[in-house]
């Protein structure tokens, strides 16, 4: 019997067992579609923005769960260990606060402890609000993205895209790199070199938002100037707050004289 051209031409229905060809396609192409073209603005090309300390406070929520979590070992635990957990993955924080205990602990066990603290910490988070992203932060992130500046939230949490659709900012970044994201923490540049290769920026032209010393050297490290929200050792600009910094201060280090 002859092919019966008509009936194989464009739309073609496809069997129920395979992928639509069009859902096939758009799948395929993607990925394409969302590499950005490579920015040509003068001067600074993105900000990447670290999250808990910067675009909203969840420092008490980990301290709470950490608390938590230490009260039921019986572990000491107090604002000046806590201190040290800033920006550090989850394990390593717990290894912290295990101490010399942490060796008489298997990896499963450790695992079924940092989730449990997630549990915790997970519980506070859910009751985030729009209205609990940092002051500035939606203003400041309008005014770089009008200006052509791309955005990124760059975190060690693994929960980062959780809080930002909470805070409903997540339509507000161009990218998101967090924990689960990257096999080396900061300090180690690998999160924010990731940022600016998906942004297709060069690293000088990228600058950090950070309120951790390890996320300073972490950017230091990946060559970006940086900026501390309140004093962080390191950094080579501090302000107070998201309110004090505008695209022009962000600006300043790559304007020509
Ligand atoms: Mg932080």
């Amino acid at each position: 019997m002859p092919l019966n051209v008509e009936k194989v031409k464009y739309p073609l229905a496809a069997p129920a067992t395979l992928p639509d060809v069009h859902d096939f396609a758009s799948w395929l192409l993607a990925p394409a579609h969302r590499i950005p073209p490579k920015p040509t603005r003068p001067g600074l090309q993105a900000v990447l923005f670290d999250l808990d300390g910067v675009l909203v406070d969840t420092a008490a929520f980990h301290y709470h769960a950490w608390k938590h979590l230490a009260d039921e070992l019986t572990l000491p635990f107090d604002e000046n260990l806590n201190r040290s957990f800033r920006g550090v993955p989850r394990m390593a924080c717990l290894d912290l606060l295990l101490g010399e205990h942490a060796r008489y602990f298997a990896i499963e066990e450790k695992t079924v402890l940092a989730e449990r603290k997630n549990g915790y910490y997970l519980d506070q988070v859910r009751t985030l609000r729009p209205e609990d992203a940092a002051p500035g932060a939606r203003d400041l992130l309008t005014e770089l993205r009008a200006a052509g500046v791309r955005t990124a939230v760059v975190s060690a949490s693994k929960n980062a895209r959780l809080v930002l659709d909470l805070l409903r900012l997540a339509d507000a970044f161009d990218t998101v790199v967090d924990g689960g994201d990257v096999t080396r923490g900061k300090p180690d540049p690998q999160c924010f070199l990731k940022a600016a290769a998906t942004l297709r920026t060069a690293p000088q032209r990228c600058l950090v938002i950070e309120d951790g010393e390890a996320g300073i050297r972490a950017a230091r490290a990946a060559d970006m100037p940086t900026v501390g929200i309140a004093p962080v050792r390191g950094a080579q600009r501090s302000v107070g707050g998201l309110t004090d910094l505008s695209l022009p201060f962000l600006d300043a280090p790559y304007a020509t004289p």
